[in-house]
């Protein structure tokens, strides 16, 4: 019979790797609780006009990336829905926000969020089908301040400790601001008149962007055609008083506390929702995936999907990204646990209960034990001892009577007679 795989641009997490993915997450919750935020979680699927509204019918994700299907109608009569799993969670929390009502009591919502998201992209290293992400929003009505640059400063700054405590250096941010949402169409009929001229000489792809959604042309990558693409217009030439003040006020305050960045007048992002602020941490390690993670101000998100005026700041990480960068650096070794403190091996069926009991008694203590099995020959239990563990518990018929049992440790070759309740000491890592 055919062999049956994991569906293309998907993977399966397994140990030691796993340790390093719970790792991240713990410390992401770590230090998203000391900025005071709270944990959200929205269904992976949704309605479909949630993205549509929310991140923009002419971006890549929602007109080629969506996995969308159609509901079962629930009666005859009725429509059926179309429904889509999240290629984001930025519109799903907003959607949340209003449909609890979440700004009704006039403070700001901080909240983060862990989990899987899906786009139909070509897969590569750092490209998944299904990846992760690790994000967080700042949403509010005005009242609340969740205007203010300082939201905006204040989310970057959390994001730079939070790669501090990762252990994730040389990271570059880069930061742009794309105006408010009168200063974009503005600057949109600037580019669309500058690449009349300018789209016949790009690429392909940019040569349908020119018409589709101009502003993705800034992303292109072809090498040819950058010198042509740094010479358009530039957004910060069509930021209103309000949106350049506001940007001042950001990069000041990010200059406070030492937070680096450079500014990308280039970098408009891919969901049409943003507003402002947009930023992007990106890794030389990473090749050609190089961004870590991004976000930026979405102050008409909440409107575009029926709700009150909410601005927001929020970001979202690749967590499959940080893993990878992770795992180049040679300290993290220390996140495999490794060998299991003890190999409990009941010599012979008769013990098999007892030995249970053992193994029950110390991982109560807190230690890592595998437990053998009374059918394996002493050779074969001191060869799978050998490879799980750093120690071998004997436990035999003279062991479960006397209440004393016999510990080899691999690693110095010593074997010693141990009573049973001064085991969980013995076979403690220093
Ligand atoms: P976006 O939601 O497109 O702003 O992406 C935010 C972050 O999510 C990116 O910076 C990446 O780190 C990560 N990301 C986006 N798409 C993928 C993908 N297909 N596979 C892995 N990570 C992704």
């Amino acid at each position: 019979m055919s062999q049956i795989k994991a569906v293309r641009g998907t993977r399966d997490l397994l140990p030691p790797e796993t340790e390093l993915w719970n790792h991240i997450e713990a410390t992401a919750r770590r230090v998203f609780a000391r900025y005071a935020f709270g944990e959200i979680r929205t269904p992976i699927f949704e309605d479909t006009q949630l993205f549509a509204r929310g991140v923009g019918e002419e971006t890549d994700i929602v007109s080629k990336e969506m996995y969308t299907w159609e509901d079962r109608a629930r009666a005859q009569s009725e429509k059926a829905q179309m429904l889509t799993l999240r290629p984001e969670n930025t519109a799903g929390v907003v959607r949340a926000y209003i449909e609890y009502k979440l700004g009704d009591a006039g403070l700001l919502q901080k909240l983060y969020y862990i989990g899987p998201q899906f786009r139909r992209e070509r897969p590569q290293k750092g490209r998944y089908r299904q990846f992760f992400q690790i994000g967080a929003e700042v949403i509010g009505p005005p009242s609340a301040g969740s205007e203010s640059p300082l939201r905006d400063a204040e989310v970057l700054e959390m994001l730079a400790t939070l790669l501090e405590e990762l252990g994730i250096t040389g990271w570059t941010l880069e930061m742009n601001s794309v105006g408010s949402a009168m200063d974009r169409p503005r600057y949109v009929q600037a580019l669309r008149e500058a690449l009349v001229d300018v789209a016949p000489t790009l690429c392909i792809d940019c040569q349908r962007r020119a018409v589709t959604n101009p502003l993705r042309v800034l992303d292109c990558k072809v090498r040819e055609d950058q010198e042509k693409i740094d010479a358009l217009p530039k957004i910060a030439d069509f930021l209103d008083e309000g949106s350049r003040a506001h940007f001042a006020q950001v990069c000041a305050a990010l200059d406070a506390c030492g937070v680096l960045y450079t500014i990308n007048p280039r970098l408009v992002r891919g969901l049409d929702y943003y507003t402002r602020t947009t930023f992007e941490f990106t890794h030389s390690g990473l090749g050609a995936q190089n961004a870590l993670l991004g976000g930026g101000r979405y102050d008409g998100l909440s409107e575009a999907i029926g709700g009150p005026k909410a601005p927001g700041i929020g970001f979202a990480m690749g967590a499959d990204r940080l893993v990878l960068t992770l795992q180049a650096l040679p300290s993290q070794a220390a996140n495999d646990p490794g060998l299991a403190d003890a190999y409990i091996a009941p010599l012979g069926e008769a013990q098999q209960a007892e030995s249970l009991v053992l193994a029950r008694e110390l991982r109560r203590a807190g230690l890592r034990v595998e437990l053998g099995d009374g059918s394996f020959r002493l050779k074969k239990s001191f060869e799978m001892g050998n490879k799980l563990a750093r120690a071998i518990v004997l436990f035999g018929e003279d062991e479960a009577r006397s209440g004393i049992v016999t510990v080899k440790n691999f690693q110095t070759g010593e074997q010693t007679k141990v009573p049973r309740n001064e085991l969980s000491s013995v076979l403690r890592r220093d």
